[in-house]
């Protein structure tokens, strides 16, 4: 390791990446992966099948740049999302990391500030610094909770150019309030702040919690990210969007690869879109085993966060590696985000739960 070390400082590294740490969650080959918060359930065997039939076909015509506009998947993830949306508000990368990294490069970069609210996303810095875009970061109240109050006082003491708020936040899983976001974009009037509400796991909120896509129109600086790698259980293809004024796609327009989206990836998320309520049932059965968590936990007599996401964040361990070591020996693969007596765990399928919960059990007893 310190060889590779030694061998990459020799290189001509840019200044600011020196000494940085590349996104690790690590991939183990364990038998139940609850670390990554993916969607445990297979994609179901007649979406499976509709879609090898659509890249079957997109193979036909693989020898052209695919469609540059991907207007058709535009136009079918604004049917999806309804709020009024029409494919022209409509966005779509690799993954809405690489939404998120387009926005930076377009909105951010030198000179220019990126905030957010840890603990919270990862990648947000590591997005920030593979754009040359300055990090600040905000914070939060004791119990994680943030406040319309807090976060707009924050957003205009800090005066960032762009405001990262994760609803439901990861790693704790709870979801904003939508005064939360009102708040800070009316904070960030001033320096015409473009605020990012990322909802990757939006589909997993309670009933009743609402979604900043309500809150669009007439915020041409309010943008809301979505993916297809949780609810969709397309991780492995690769499917993020959002959901913004127009304008916000010619923006972006000016800093995506040409043709970056494939053949291959259009064709596979416009079939998992025409099958979404098939994938969908799956997140109900989802929400019931993160719900099952919550309740094991705090039978337990550990401190789960409320959570709209289909993951629980909880605390309230003593030894919180000796726990994420147990779990491992039991072939059980959960997070730790890096905060003392706390672990995250996905919610899993039914058996998966149990095991975890049974295996948590056992070690804390
Ligand atoms: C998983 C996750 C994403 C999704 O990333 P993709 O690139 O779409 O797979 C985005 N934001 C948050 C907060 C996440 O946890």
């Amino acid at each position: 390791m310190n060889e590779q070390l030694d061998r990459l400082s020799r290189l001509p590294l840019r200044d600011d990446l020196r000494g940085q740490h590349p996104y690790g969650a690590p991939q183990l080959d364990v038998p139940i992966l609850l670390n990554v918060n993916e969607n445990t359930h297979d994609v179901p065997d007649e979406v499976r099948e509709a879609i090898v039939k659509a890249v079957d076909e997109a193979v036909t015509g693989i020898n052209r740049y695919p469609d540059r506009e991907f207007t058709e998947l535009r136009q079918a993830l604004a049917d999806y999302l309804g709020h009024g949306l029409r494919a022209e508000n409509l966005w779509a990368a690799n993954g809405s990391n690489e939404v998120l990294q387009q926005i930076l490069q377009a909105f951010g970069g030198p000179g220019r500030t990126a905030m957010g609210f840890p603990p919270t996303y990862s990648m947000y810095p590591l997005l920030a610094s593979g754009t040359g875009t300055a990090y600040l970061k905000g914070v939060r109240a004791d119990d994680y909770d943030l406040t319309a109050e807090s976060a707009a006082a924050q957003v205009r003491e800090q005066a960032p150019n762009i405001v990262f708020l994760c609803s439901p936040n990861n790693p704790t899983g709870t979801a904003l309030g939508l005064d939360v976001i009102e708040a800070v974009y009316e904070a960030g009037e001033a320096q015409q702040a473009i605020v990012i509400v990322d909802e990757a796991y939006a589909e997993f909120a309670h009933a009743g919690t609402p979604s900043a896509l309500s809150l669009l129109p007439g915020r041409e600086r309010l943008l809301v990210s979505r993916t297809m790698s949780k609810a969709f259980a397309l991780a492995g293809a690769r499917v993020g969007y959002l959901a913004a004024a127009p304008e916000v796609a010619d923006a972006l327009r000016l800093v995506r690869l040409p043709y970056h989206l494939s053949a291959i990836t259009q064709a596979t998320a416009l079939a998992a879109l025409r099958h979404s309520s098939q994938l969908l049932a799956n997140v109900e059965d989802i929400k019931v085993q993160r719900d099952r968590i919550v309740e094991g936990l705090r039978a337990l007599g550990l401190t789960p966060s409320p959570s709209d996401s289909n993951f629980v964040f909880f605390g309230g361990l003593q030894d919180s590696h000796r726990i994420w070591e147990g779990l491992l020996e039991a072939g059980v693969l959960v997070r730790d985000v890096g905060i003392p007596g706390h672990l995250r765990v996905t919610a899993g399928t039914e058996a998966e739960t149990t095991a975890f919960l049974d295996r948590l059990g056992e070690l804390l007893a």
